[in-house]
């Protein structure tokens, strides 16, 4: 495939994309491997280490009794990028260093593994930002901290980490300090098919790409691999965007995340214009601010995985005070959706598909153009209206999730073909009652 993306200056915001040709809604543009990636330490348990997969089992590896793998075959695979990391591992255990410093260990090893000028990347490490004159002290201090903690990690396997970064990597690169920075500043998370967050990794020319509250582009993941996808028709030497934050939000919370994660002022059009900003505060202030105030304790019980109390809670105030605001209205578009995690966690089945139906309005309302969160949403509905055996309902929405599923994913990504099967289930299933009634 010719490549379908250029870099360029654009006016305002530095480096960026753009692209080469005419790109349709729905079409992939780009879809690479990462340079380096790792998985998060909070589900290091849970998911293959080589291929990225969430399974109930998994082999250890015996020596570091960390990295966790499918079978003997991903293991296999793994072995040449985790070899070296394994005794770093090793030689700290009990502990484990953070995510951040872990991918930075492995990009370091990459990096003095792949011999110099062979990278076809539009974008190399030694041009990406670091931020660090932008930094505030404290931000500085912490990342400090990561950097002793890179060298101290790998120790085993480079004693003096200086030297061979000063000997072996480009000049921007040789300090522990700014390539952690670099690091922080421009991983990628990596979600799973559900979106829950499940690694980090690097892909260097996609760094390139600049921030927009509507973007013309999303990134979708398959396994490590990262493709994005254009959710709307492009012109010609259009710049590309992707949205770095969850765009579910007003625009001075978008604004505020920006400045303090990416050290930029947002100009887009959305926040130009606080679009949607009034649908999102819609209704009584005096009531949804009893919604809003009760979030951060109620994301402490979901971050602690009570269930129990989360559903209580949420359903409580969703039943006293969320009657008078409408179902529109940000906070209590948030709290629903955390009744409707509880009550899946629960097995309350009939109330989760009661609180899922209730976001879908305004999931179609701040979700113009197609986007993932929006397809997994319908297709979480989905399946609980299959599951409770309302067939026509399911195919219904079903439809709606795979008309956005198979330009935000693809028609061959596994959620897409997984989709695909759920509906013909549905079919099959009205059919056989259809008969039968007669
Ligand atoms: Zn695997
Ligand atoms: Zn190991
Ligand atoms: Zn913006």
């Amino acid at each position: 495939m010719a490549p379908r993306m250029e870099r360029f200056v654009s006016p305002g915001k530095g480096n960026g994309l753009r692209s080469t040709a005419r790109i349709k809604r729905g079409e992939l543009v780009y879809s690479a491997e990462p340079l380096a990636s790792c998985v998060s330490n909070r589900l290091a348990r849970d998911v293959c280490h080589r291929c990225f997969t969430r399974r109930e089992t998994l082999l250890r590896c015996s020596q570091c009794k960390t990295a966790r793998y499918c079978n003997a075959t991903c293991q296999k695979q793994a072995w040449s990028s985790h070899k070296r990391e394994c005794k770093c591992l090793q030689n700290l255990l009990p502990r484990i260093p953070t995510d951040s410093v872990r991918l930075a260990a492995r990009l370091i090893f990459a990096l003095l593994k792949t011999s110099k000028g062979s990278s076809e990347e539009l974008y190399t490490l030694e041009e990406h930002e670091s931020h660090l004159n932008s930094m505030s002290e404290q931000k500085e201090q912490g990342l400090s901290q990561l950097a002793s903690m890179l060298e101290m990690y790998l120790q085993p396997e480079i004693p003096d980490l200086a030297q061979e970064m000063t000997s072996a990597l480009p000049s921007s690169c040789q300090e522990p300090l700014s390539l952690i920075a670099k690091v922080t500043c421009n991983c990628f998370t990596i979600s799973d098919a559900e979106l829950q967050e499940i690694g980090v990794g690097l892909y260097p020319s996609l760094s390139l790409l600049n921030h927009d509250c509507r973007p013309n582009c999303v990134m979708v993941f398959e396994g490590t691999k990262l493709q994005l996808r254009a959710v709307r028709d492009i012109n010609p030497e259009e710049e590309l965007t992707i949205s770095y934050i969850e765009t579910l939000s007003l625009t001075e919370d978008r604004q505020s995340q920006l400045e303090d994660q990416y050290h930029f002022t947002c100009h887009c059009q959305r926040c130009d214009s606080q679009d949607k900003d009034g649908l999102m505060l819609s209704g009584e202030e005096a009531t949804w601010r009893l919604l809003k105030e009760a979030l951060p304790r109620l994301e402490g019980q979901k971050a602690d995985s009570d269930w129990q109390a989360l559903l209580q809670s949420c359903s409580h105030l969703l039943s006293t005070v969320g009657g008078d605001v409408p179902d529109e209205n940000l906070y209590k578009l948030r709290m629903t959706d955390m009744a409707l995690d509880a009550s899946i966690h629960l097995g309350h089945w009939e109330e989760a598909l009661r609180y899922g139906e209730q976001t879908l309005p305004g999931y179609r309302q701040y979700f113009p153009d197609p986007h993932p969160v929006h397809g997994v949403q319908l297709m979480r509905v989905g399946k609980l209206q299959h599951y409770l055996e309302h067939d026509e309902d399911a195919l219904d929405t079903f439809k709606q999730a795979f008309h956005i599923m198979k330009l935000t994913h693809g028609d061959d990504h596994p959620l897409t073909t997984d989709l695909l099967m759920k509906m013909e289930e549905c079919r099959a299933e009205m059919d056989q009652q259809s008969s039968s009634s007669h």
